[in-house]
């Protein structure tokens, strides 16, 4: 018998962007999520399914064996520790930038120099963290789960670390990116034992895959 293949993907730009990843390894889904309100979704093949989950928790369910690979973007990967999870590809798909933004007007080189303090608004605490102590900024961390566009306006806080793409949502909300922190992509992660105990149906994916990010990244240079 076949084995079956759980493939982990959340709803949005990441699951937009890996259908013709799907597709190119001749994986197409039977519904799609944003009109059906199932979580597990087929696919063409018998033994595979794709299960549609919060982005944040794709590295959970692969972590612990629910999926045998999953998508996530690298801020979750980062924030959530990579534990379990081996991370053989970038996919180059839903790319963004880690920034730091403030209200216009704000003087953000003066409140941010070495042994200053910040209130910083985010639903990235680790990779705030970690950037505010390497510029020797103490912080005050505000933990947000969305919006946080708006926390500078109304005084939560002085600056958020959040993505940005276009930056047109700054712009509509009076905010400007004032630091870019890291560059941010998809990346493929596998649940380690599943990769030896699949390897015969996994690895010819994860192959395909590879192909096409070569193919990606040619596009781009
Ligand atoms: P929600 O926005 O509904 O609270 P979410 O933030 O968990 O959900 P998305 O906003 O769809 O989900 O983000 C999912 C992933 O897509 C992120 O982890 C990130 O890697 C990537 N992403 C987020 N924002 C952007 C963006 N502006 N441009 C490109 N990729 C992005
Ligand atoms: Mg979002």
């Amino acid at each position: 018998m076949n084995a079956q293949l759980t493939i982990a993907l959340s709803k949005g730009r990441i699951y937009e962007e890996t259908l013709p990843l799907l597709a190119a390894a001749g994986i197409h889904a039977t519904e799609d999520p944003d009109k059906s309100r199932k979580l597990i979704i087929k696919t063409n093949h018998d033994n595979i399914r794709l299960i549609i989950v919060r982005a944040t928790d794709v590295p959970t369910y692969v972590q612990y064996g629910a999926a045998d690979f999953g998508i996530a973007g690298k801020d979750v990967l980062i924030e959530h520790n990579g534990k379990g999870l081996y991370q053989p590809l970038d996919l180059h798909i839903a790319n963004c930038r880690m920034m730091v933004a403030v209200r216009k007007g704000f003087n953000y080189s003066s409140a941010s120099q070495p042994g200053c303090r910040l209130r910083v608004a985010t639903k990235y605490p680790n990779i705030a963290a970690e950037h505010f102590a390497n510029k020797g900024v103490h912080i005050d961390l505000i933990k947000l789960y969305g919006s946080m566009e708006l926390a500078p306006l109304v005084g939560l806080c002085d600056a958020i670390v959040d993505l940005v793409s276009s930056g047109n949502t700054l712009k509509a909300n009076n905010l400007e990116a004032v630091e870019h922190i890291i560059d941010i992509s998809s990346r493929l992660v596998v649940n380690k034992a599943a990769l030896k105990l699949k390897y015969a149906i996994m690895q010819p994916i994860i192959d395909i895959f590879a192909k096409l990010t070569h193919l990606n990244l040619n596009n781009l240079i």
